[in-house]
């Protein structure tokens, strides 16, 4: 709509062709969009999730049901990693925190 109006006073203010005007408001929406996408992401940092692989820092604590030892995990590759097992059984989630 704006951009529409943006070639219409472009073709009669300029002597350019409406192809080109066309492209130059697209490139320039795009480029508009790209900085406030940046604006936006800078104001509201939201952390990506790691690749595949990558470990992430966590701190879940787990109790085993058994014997009742406690570990906690300080890194997993997920944010909710499967149980350690202690005594053959998986361990108990005790106190997940995720930061
Ligand atoms: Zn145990």
């Amino acid at each position: 709509m704006l951009g529409a109006a943006v070639v219409i006073v472009g073709v009669l203010v300029t002597d350019l062709g409406v192809f080109p005007l066309i492209v130059a408001v697209t490139a320039s929406g795009l480029i508009f969009k790209a900085g406030f996408a940046l604006l936006g992401g800078m104001s509201q940092p939201v952390p990506e999730p790691p690749p595949p692989g990558e470990l992430r820092k966590v701190k879940i604590q787990f109790r085993c049901s058994i014997c009742g030892s406690e570990v906690r995990m300080t890194s997993a590759n997920d944010e909710v990693p499967d149980p350690p097992k202690h005594c053959l059984e998986e361990m108990d989630l005790v106190a997940p925190t995720i930061e």
